[in-house]
């Protein structure tokens, strides 16, 4: 589904991404851990082409298309969705408006039919109900006032709505209780285990792990993958920390 390989990519001219190669297949849920600053949140918004992060080197192959050469609307269309770490409040615009824009322009690009207004509330209504939000939040101006919890609960419905192929979320636990941590990983478990989704899981804590349980683990540092393993390499990192990439 997605073959990066030799990514480069620069922020202001610095070099962040050094060559990051990584693959990732249709069905497979893959976490992605790393001290900070070694470069985890730009590998997301370089992928999703995001302003300023500057691809230099390498490509990105998402199902044939080089995701480099897209627009970042483009590389919605085909399937790629991105969590936030810090999802932005849009005062102005509620939420179902954001997400049926979103939705709907991604389906015209595709050359799928737009989803009517009923069919469309039906379909937020019936995740809003799975993630245990209230579907009233539907209506409100997208993340304005929400908690940080909720933030991130909203971003599971959305991300319920769209239905991507491939999901990258950065840091989706940071910030949540107990409950709302059960609710997240229980949401990206329904809405993304499928034999055609995949997961790229940016996480610095194993606990959101026991939820969303990843087929692979990669630890980023100085911008490139330099281990990978199963799930117990995420538990080797919670007992004994960095440390062991110096061994
Ligand atoms: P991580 O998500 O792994 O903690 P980031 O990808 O956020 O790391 O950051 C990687 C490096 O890029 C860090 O050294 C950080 O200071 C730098 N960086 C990130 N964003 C910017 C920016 N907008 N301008 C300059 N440097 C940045
Ligand atoms: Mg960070
Ligand atoms: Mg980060």
């Amino acid at each position: 589904m997605l073959k990066i390989t030799d990514l480069r990519a620069e922020i202001d001219g610095k070099e962040i991404l050094k060559g990051l190669s990584l693959e990732v297949n249709a069905g497979e849920v893959h976490a992605i851990m790393g001290p900070n600053g070694a470069g985890k949140s730009t590998l997301g918004y370089t992928l999703g082409g995001r302003p300023g992060y500057e691809p230099t080197g390498g490509s990105a192959i998402f199902e044939g298309q080089d995701l480099l050469e897209l627009a970042p609307h483009e590389r919605a269309a085909a399937g790629l969705f991105l969590g936030f770490q810090y999802p932005v409040e849009i005062p102005g615009i509620s939420n179902l408006q954001f997400v049926r824009e979103a939705l709907n322009s991604q389906r015209r690009a595709r050359g799928e039919a737009p989803l009517s207004g009923g069919e469309f509330l039906k379909l937020a209504r019936a995740q809003a109900d799975a993630l245990g939000m209230d579907p009233e939040m539907l209506k409100r101006p997208v993340n304005v006032g929400f908690s940080g919890g909720e933030k991130k609960r909203n971003e599971m419905v959305q991300m319920g709505i769209i239905s991507p192929k491939l999901a990258i979320l950065d840091e989706t636990d940071s910030g949540l209780d107990i409950d709302a941590l059960r609710a997240v990983g229980e949401g990206i478990n329904r809405i993304m285990r499928a034999p055609d989704k995949a997961v790229l899981l940016i996480t610095h804590y194993q606990r959101l792990l026991d939820y969303v349980q990843p087929d692979f683990v990669h630890i980023l540092a100085d911008g490139r993958i330099v281990r990978s393993g199963g799930p117990e390499l995420a538990l080797e990192l919670e007992r004994e920390g960095y440390g062991i990439l110096a061994a």
